[in-house]
């Protein structure tokens, strides 16, 4: 049986992030030859409706309203659940974003409906689809099946590849007023910690320091590989603990969830926790003195030595290679 599966696209600083394109790839395996509806909710949508299209929507469906500028669960949870009750979908696919995990579970018990949380990979079409996800803190893989009733599936963002982009698909772009003024929280400003750079749950490349970085003025040498590959900074907790780096860049168990196609560790141990947030990463290349750190055993490439020496050649090597010298 084919389904009409409804995603949700998620826009941020005025831009679509890419796990928008994302789950339209995980709806079109779901749908069988279906339908595939994208959501868009904010204050100004439109103009990205063509670009979901392009990336394998259907159709899109959009509510614009000056209190859907931010997320909030209340506001996003009402325009979801009205685009919901207007298309019937059998199934749904959010990504597992801060975004998305903060408001699958709502919409979830909204509609009494189970959830296949933090997919990594999807086996089989339609009706056969058989979910993939990490447990345990990434030490082991379940896959799941959905029996009967709404399928409702989030996505680890990095994993599943968006289609094509295609200039000449086409699809309908609808609109619902809906009248989202009734909240009980509005977002009346967004002060940032960290204001420049690449989203570091998106990001290909990953640069991480930990204690071994021994400072703040430690990390600049990171953010300088980080840009130079174009890629984020992370941390590992023990650098957060001690102060050398702002909280939001902690991956981890307790921090953020990362599959970057390279992951850099520097002056980190290997902890599990840290570990759980960075193990699925394509490529990880290891740096620490220790030849037994934790780390090497799940690194692609081990280097043992001083971060403080190792560090600088790799960024004269990779300036030279990217100048052509
Ligand atoms: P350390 O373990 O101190 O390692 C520093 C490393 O740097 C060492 O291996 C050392 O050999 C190396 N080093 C030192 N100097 C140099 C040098 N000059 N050159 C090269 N290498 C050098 N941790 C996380 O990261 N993320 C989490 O989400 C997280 N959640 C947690 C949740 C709980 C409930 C608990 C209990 C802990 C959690 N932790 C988490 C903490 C975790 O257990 C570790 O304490 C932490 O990851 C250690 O950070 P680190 O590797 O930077 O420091």
């Amino acid at each position: 049986m084919t389904k009409k599966v409804l995603v949700l696209g998620e826009v941020r600083e005025g831009a679509l992030r890419n796990v928008s394109f994302e789950v339209i790839a995980a709806a079109k395996k779901i749908s069988g030859g279906g339908e595939v509806v994208a959501v868009l909710l904010g204050e100004s949508v439109q103009s990205f409706t063509e670009e979901m299209i392009h990336y394998g929507a259907d159709r899109v469906v959009t509510i614009e309203h000056a209190n859907l500028k931010q997320y909030t669960s209340d506001g996003f949870s009402q325009g979801f659940m009205a685009v919901y009750e207007q298309e019937s979908p059998e199934a749904i696919v959010f990504g597992h974003t801060a975004l998305g995990k903060d408001l699958s579970p709502k919409i979830a018990s909204k509609l009494a409906s189970g959830l296949i949380s933090d997919v990594t990979s999807i086996e089989g079409e339609g009706d056969e689809a058989v979910f993939i996800r990490p447990i345990y803190s990434g030490k082991a893989f379940e896959k799941v099946r959905n029996k009967n009733g709404l399928l409702f599936v989030t996505i680890r963002p990095n994993n599943i590849a968006p289609l094509e982009h295609d200039s000449s698909r086409s699809g309908e772009v609808s609109s619902i007023d809906v009248d989202v003024t009734n909240l009980r929280t509005i977002i009346a400003d967004v002060v940032r910690k960290t204001t420049e750079g690449v989203d570091l749950s998106e990001a290909k490349v990953v640069v991480a320091g930990g204690r071994g970085v021994k400072s703040a003025e430690g990390f600049n040498p990171l953010k300088e590989l980080a840009d130079l590959l174009g890629g984020a900074v992370g941390a590992s907790r023990g650098a957060c603990d001690a102060d050398y780096c702002d909280y939001s860049l902690q991956i981890g168990q307790t921090g953020k969830v990362i599959t970057p196609d390279l992951y850099i560790g520097v002056g980190i141990s290997g902890a599990i926790q840290h570990m759980a947030g960075m193990s699925n990463s394509k490529i990880i290349v290891a740096i620490n003195k220790d030849p037994e750190a934790e780390i090497f055993k799940v690194a692609d490439y081990g280097i043992v030595g001083d971060l403080f020496e190792v560090v600088p050649m790799m960024i004269e090597e990779f300036q030279k290679a990217k100048v052509g010298v």
